[in-house]
């Protein structure tokens, strides 16, 4: 048992060290450079930010540090959306700080998910689950009681996704919530209009979820779900699923091959993407705190560019350029043909991760502390 412990230690060791390696030839790679250059026709800009955990030690200093950076920049952002885990206990106090915090981001419109901790990490959602509610409610403008709603963003459409199970590490959507996500994608990604879908927990099989939520459940969102999600989202061309979570990291090809998807990953015409955690520390690649994405949508591609927001300054290396083929429609007059967003899950495209056998990770001081 001891020897098998010290192999599995010194493939995380391993593990570690090299998805901090900047990725290279890869058809996602776009020299920094490059991407700094594409300055015209900008549509949409976003900031992904995810997991600040506030009320965890130091997590508010680096929200508002990170809040200080980006009113200080001389162009802010269309959107700011932060996929969960806001607070780390789901108390009214965390939220109340977390929401004056952002209330301060100057002219950016403010997106949030509720995760895990906000619904109560490790106890009954019903206490904690009004209070998430409420505090979105009255700090993001939404006018529902439900786990999910939907906004806009300059015009594009953010449909956010909620757990409504009950206990705790539960991730679950419900047949409701699921006919409701397909009626907002008919609306929200008609004609081929990039369309962001927010959900705190990746789907089954995504950025190494496996991996890092080996044991208990509520890593993902279920199988079942899972297929019914992407098999919806596929029907449209520039859907882009964005979770948080797992505090896996900004990290590339090492973390791809190994985790079968790095932070940002494509797969059928969807784009999914996994942002690291804001307020606490991350476990692969770049490992830092107060890291997330800035996010540029032009006619041509969605461009996403690792960032350090207690710094201001991105990350070269770490820059995933998606293709979008925009519809215009003043000069698209033959959009695609429109579809039927809910199709019956399709036995024949399992997902198509292969999972290891039951891996297990030692369980150290620090994954209990940080536990996503
Ligand atoms: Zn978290």
């Amino acid at each position: 048992m001891k020897k098998v412990l010290s192999v599995i230690a010194l493939t995380l060791v391993i593990v570690f060290a090299l998805s901090a390696v900047p990725f290279t030839a890869d058809k996602l790679f776009t020299p920094a450079t490059e991407a700094a250059a594409e300055e015209d026709g900008v549509l949409l800009t976003l900031e992904l930010w995810s997991d600040t955990h506030i009320g965890s030690s130091n997590a508010l200093h680096f929200l508002e540090n990170g809040v200080e950076v980006l009113n200080s920049e001389s162009k802010h952002a269309d959107g700011i959306i932060v996929s969960g885990d806001l607070s780390n206990g789901g108390y009214a106090d965390e939220y109340r700080d977390f929401y004056n915090t952002m209330a301060k981001v100057e002219g950016s419109k403010v997106v949030t998910a509720n995760g895990n901790h906000d619904y109560g990490q490790t106890k009954s959602h019903e206490e904690r689950r009004p209070v998430a509610i409420r505090y979105r409610n009255e700090c993001v403008g939404v006018d529902s009681n439900k786990d999910y709603y939907s906004t806009d963003i300059k015009g594009y459409k953010v449909i956010v996704l909620g757990d409504e199970g009950t206990k705790p590490n539960s991730a679950v959507i419900s047949d409701a919530q699921l006919t409701w996500l397909g009626e907002e994608l008919a609306e929200g990604a008609k004609d081929g209009k990039p369309c962001f879908v927010v959900c705190h927990w990746p789907l089954k099989g995504d950025h190494g979820e496996w991996f890092l939520w080996p044991i208990i459940p509520g890593g993902h969102i279920d199988s079942a779900s899972t297929r019914k999600i992407r098999s919806m989202m596929e029907h449209y061309s520039n859907v882009f699923f964005i979770s948080g979570h797992l505090h896996a990291g900004l990290n590339g090809a090492f973390a791809r091959r190994f985790f079968n998807s790095g932070c940002v990953k494509e797969k059928n015409g969807v784009t999914y993407i996994s942002v690291p955690s804001f307020g606490q520390g991350n476990r692969f690649g770049i490992r830092d705190k107060g890291t997330g994405m800035h996010v540029t949508l032009t006619k041509d591609k969605l461009l996403i560019e690792g960032k350090n927001y207690l710094t201001g300054r991105t990350y070269d290396g770490y820059v995933y350029e998606i293709g979008v083929n925009n519809y215009n429609p003043e000069t698209d007059t033959t959009p695609a043909d429109p579809v039927d967003p809910v199709t019956p899950e399709n036995p024949d495209s399992p997902d198509t991760v292969n999972l290891p056998d039951e891996t297990v990770i030692p369980e150290s001081a620090d994954n209990k502390q940080e536990a996503a």
